[in-house]
């Protein structure tokens, strides 16, 4: 083979590569300017419209959790759950997460956060296990969350019992 064709074949590789990593970069770009698809958005609210019937079936509560897409979460958070003082709950959820598994954050986490919002309606805000007590995990599995192990190393609960303006 000549130093010609090798060159060739070297060149070829070296741009296909170039292109190809343009091109991540690009689908990158893309994600964390723009919001998640709307078929995505639409699987969100389809849980949490069935995670609420469960609620109400199981614990008669019947209550709108809002669900906010957040892009400023630690990046090591998949979700977190706030009770605020004037007693609002809501649930966050990592929009950057949802780029690496769509299913794991709405079959997984989505239900782990709203047990954590139940156990605030309920009036339970104990910081055992990081707000991963036994009464959480039921609550969790009747939720029918696919992840409800009470190991997690992460703090995803804040609650804010004063005025932090005041
Ligand atoms: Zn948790």
């Amino acid at each position: 083979m000549g130093i010609k064709k090798v060159f060739n074949i070297f060149l070829f590789l070296t741009t296909i590569s170039t292109i190809f990593l343009i091109y991540l970069w690009y689908k990158d770009y893309q994600f964390d300017t723009k919001p998640l698809t709307k078929d995505t958005i639409l699987r969100i609210q389809e849980k949490t419209k069935y995670l609420k019937s469960l609620a109400l079936e199981k614990y008669n509560i019947n209550y709108n959790i809002p669900i906010l897409i957040s892009k400023d979460m630690k990046s090591n958070l998949f979700g977190k759950t706030k009770y605020s003082f004037d007693e609002k709950i809501v649930i966050y959820l990592n929009k950057n997460r949802f780029k690496e598994n769509v299913n794991y954050m709405i079959d997984s986490v989505l239900p782990h956060e709203y047990a954590h919002a139940i156990m605030f309606i309920l009036g339970d805000f104990s910081r055992q296990n990081g707000g991963h007590s036994k009464k959480w995990q039921e609550i969790c599995i009747f939720l029918e969350g696919k992840k409800c192990d009470r190991f997690v190393n992460h703090n995803d609960i804040i609650i804010e019992k004063t005025n932090p303006f005041n």
